[in-house]
């Protein structure tokens, strides 16, 4: 068996979709395919605003309409004369509609609603497409995740409960063998109550890994929208060099240190069980794209790049005579951690201790004024962090191209600068 997962940006279009299902189709075997596709384009976004207690009530209605609009004409351009289609569609917008009028739009509330109202976008998603792909013939079953990736009640970050998922996918298994496409959804699971959970925003590569190790699949593909794993994002970079063969462990490094080409938590899974995860681009899906498995350097061996934009340095200065020491960073770590902030870097000296985090207005606010009870702060904003790989000096001198260092940190394979935002 083998798992493929579409992104969003994959199946944006009725054109995307076609596009997308010739992918499927030219790699139909005997074992059923198991498809794994995100929401249509940025329907997320758009749900996200749906939430109750999110959006005034005209700009929810405004939003509701401009949903239906973009599925509706996807389907109908799918299946010009399918009336099953837009019934289909239809049907799942005034689920969407009855759950959103019975959910109460408290605060406390706000992750539970939350993962009840975006999943919609992944069930428009497959519904629409799995319609689609049995009109062209190919026999496909439509799974709902939220009966296989099973979790625990963390919405908005379920966490997986693996015996009870390794279970579902083991009766799966059993159910599709006469089908040759399995298709689910990303991104979304469900509690053994059977409330919908969420595994986090871009989350649906980690629900295809999550399915390839559960079904011990003989290989993972996510098929984007970059011809593989790049050295660097295009968007920040103009020449970039394709790494055609990455080991595990530095897919992992690269995910954490802020590579957005895949999510941080998917390789963990496929690597356990030695699966290959291969990325390859559904807009050249003839050429060959990059391969994670089990190598030991990365190939071409290449400076490899990872800028975060909008970040904050905080450095915090006890107001006693204190060190900063293990009591206090107990007490910074712990405000962090109730706030759910990711350090992207660390450093302390006997007076101070500095961190790098991203710039979310909202939980910065929070922090600072919870860490000025017990310390002095200071902060820079609108930074950059540029994590490089296997560096050189002269790589290093063009990155920073004469831009203040503000705080610097070196391994052995691992340079980190933060500097001004150019
Ligand atoms: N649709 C979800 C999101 O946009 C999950 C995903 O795309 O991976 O975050
Ligand atoms: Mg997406």
């Amino acid at each position: 068996m083998k798992v493929f997962k579409f992104g969003g940006a994959s199946v944006n279009s009725a054109e995307a979709v076609r596009n997308m299902a010739q992918i499927v189709q030219s790699h139909l075997e005997t074992d059923p395919l198991v498809v794994v596709v995100s929401a249509m384009g940025k329907t997320t976004n758009l749900l996200e605003k749906l939430v109750p207690g999110v959006s005034p009530d005209d700009e929810a209605t405004a939003l509701r309409q401009q949903l239906a609009d973009y599925h509706h004409e996807i389907a109908t351009s799918l299946i010009p004369n399918g009336t099953g289609i837009a019934e289909k569609v239809d049907a799942l917008l005034r689920k969407l509609d009855e759950r959103r009028a019975s959910l109460l739009p408290s605060p406390e509330a706000y992750n539970f609603n939350y993962d009840q109202v975006v999943s919609y976008g992944e069930l428009l998603s497959t519904t629409i497409i799995a319609e689609y792909l049995n009109d062209l013939g190919i026999n496909t079953l439509w799974v709902d995740a939220r009966k296989l990736v099973k979790t625990d009640h963390h919405y908005r970050e379920g966490i997986v409960k693996w015996e009870l998922t390794r279970a579902a996918c083991r009766a799966l298994m059993a159910d599709s063998m006469t089908y040759s496409v399995v298709l689910t959804q990303g991104f979304i699971g469900g509690t053994a109550d059977g409330n919908t959970t969420t595994l986090g925003r871009e989350g649906s590569d980690y629900s295809a890994a999550i399915l390839a190790h559960c079904l011990e699949a003989e290989s993972m593909t996510i098929w984007k929208d970059v011809p593989g794993f790049l050295n660097a994002d295009p968007k920040f970079f103009s020449d970039t060099v394709k790494i055609s063969q990455i080991p595990y462990n530095e897919a992992i490094e690269l995910a954490y240190y802020g590579a957005s080409v895949i999510h941080p938590k998917t390789v963990k899974p496929i690597q356990n069980k030695g699966i290959p995860l291969y990325i390859r681009s559904f807009i050249t899906p003839q050429s060959e794209g990059s391969s994670i498995g089990n190598y030991h350097t990365i190939s071409p061996e290449t400076p490899l790049y990872i800028f975060k934009n909008n970040q904050i340095l905080l450095s915090i200065l006890p107001k006693d005579f204190s060190f900063i020491a293990e009591e206090n960073l107990q007490v910074i770590f712990g405000l962090l951690n109730e706030l759910g902030i990711r350090v992207n870097l660390m450093q302390n000296s006997a007076l101070s201790f500095s961190i790098c985090i991203d710039n979310n207005p909202q939980r910065t606010g929070l922090l600072i004024e919870q860490l000025q009870h017990s310390f002095h702060v200071r902060y820079n904003e609108n930074l950059q962090l540029i994590t490089i790989r296997y560096y050189t000096q002269e790589v290093i001198d063009r990155i920073v191209a004469g831009r203040p260092v503000l705080l610097e940190q070196r391994s052995r394979s691992t340079e980190q600068l933060i500097v001004p935002q150019g």
